[in-house]
């Protein structure tokens, strides 16, 4: 797996009773997966020698993050390594004006976009439409929020240019909630759905996650199901596809954004499902039969430790342990800076109400902002 982070960790975990070899290709010793895995080559992601290193030996390689140079991906394929996803679909998560293109292609509904060349044509586009405000974004590079401006004049509007990389423009929709649809799909063309989860996210940052999304109507969660499935089929994805949406008030579903690795809206399926994200990614890049997806409760709640003040974690365990010994946790071994996602914990059962506050009350405990 290409890249360090908490994704790579948690598949490595998954890897492991499947008696799965696991590689990293990491920046540093130090990366949240450098810590627990043996195998690590470090180095550059962006360097076609590092990856071609990485690679010799590896029945297939495939991501914790989307930033390897598409067309290195190419190269590397044509010399026979397996990449998973390839580099034809991944380019649609690496690049949100491609992606937005495709998008439109296939006829899946989105929010109103297009390119935007300057502070002038975004004012154009915002005049097409219901005016400002209008949310821009790089087309590559962002993550967690970074790469997305909610702009509300045209001297805002300049900011996004200064990149230097292509400017997407969209309306501000207004949606009543985010939704996520992941999915799974093998080489094979099998393919299962999580159920569809609430993401609630504050400043671009996934803060909690609810599986399956409360009052979700049926028919809206088997449309978002049957929407990334059919994503999933015509980009000819293989592995986790997290697909990001607004839940608008009309009760429609609009694609926001697509993730083809494990994903923050998944991380639930590790103590919530039967298969995690993570197991079936594994068994997708492997080309194995995919795993049962389906809840093994009612509810489960995710919520995601952020670095807060407390430099030291574990100090909490104590109390969150003793508190609630159904809580499970999962940390990352990342140094905690502030609003830095550190590890998650989650919680599951017959009542809503009471694992959503279990759930909250052991991340904020963590994170150091309740103290009883
Ligand atoms: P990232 O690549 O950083 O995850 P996203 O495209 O998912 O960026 O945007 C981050 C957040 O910004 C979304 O979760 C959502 O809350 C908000 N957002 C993005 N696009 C829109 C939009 N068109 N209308 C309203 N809110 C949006």
């Amino acid at each position: 797996m290409i890249g360090g982070g908490q994704l790579a960790r948690m598949a490595h975990d998954a890897a492991i009773p499947l008696g799965v070899r696991f590689r990293l290709l990491a920046d540093t010793p130090q990366d949240s997966a450098s810590l627990v895995v043996n195998d690590v080559v470090l180095g550059d992601y962006r360097d076609l020698e590092t990856l071609r290193r990485f690679a010799a030996g590896c029945d297939v390689i495939t991501f914790d993050h989307e930033h390897v140079p598409t067309e290195h991906l190419r190269t590397l394929l044509a010399e026979g390594v397996n990449v998973r996803p390839g580099p034809d679909a991944l380019v649609f998560a690496q690049d949100k004006g491609l992606m937005r293109a495709k998008l439109d292609s296939i006829g899946a509904p989105c929010p109103r976009h297009r390119l935007v060349a300057d502070p002038a044509d975004v004012t154009k586009f915002a005049q097409e439409g219901d005016g400002y405000p209008v949310v821009l974004k790089t087309t590559r590079g962002g993550y967690d929020g970074k790469g997305v401006w909610v702009v509300k004049d045209e001297t805002e509007a300049a900011e996004p240019f200064r990149a230097g990389v292509a400017v997407l423009a969209e309306e501000k929709v207004d949606f009543v909630r985010e939704l996520a649809a992941d999915v799974v799909r093998s080489p094979h063309g099998q393919a299962v759905a999580y159920p569809v989860v609430e993401s609630v996210q504050k400043d671009g940052i996934c803060h909690e996650v609810v599986a399956p999304a409360p009052d979700l109507s049926p028919e809206l969660a088997a449309e978002a199901q049957a929407l990334a499935l059919r994503i999933a089929g015509e980009l000819d994805i293989t592995g986790h596809l997290a697909v990001e949406l607004f839940e608008t008030r009309d009760g429609r579903v609009l694609v926001n954004e697509l993730a083809m690795r494990p994903h923050n809206s998944g991380h639930w399926s590790i103590d919530g499902a039967v298969t995690s994200q993570f197991e079936n990614h594994i068994r997708a890049v492997l080309d194995l039969p995919l795993g049962d997806p389906r809840p093994r409760q009612p509810w489960t709640v995710m919520v995601n430790v952020l670095g807060g003040d407390y430099p030291d974690m574990y100090s909490a365990y104590l109390h969150c342990m003793a508190r609630d010994p159904g809580l499970r946790i999962h940390m990352y071994g990342k140094d905690v800076k502030p609003g830095r996602k550190v590890g998650h914990v989650t919680v599951f059962g017959d009542d809503l109400e009471d694992v959503r506050e279990r759930a909250r009350h052991a991340a904020a405990y963590l994170r150091g902002d309740i103290t009883e």
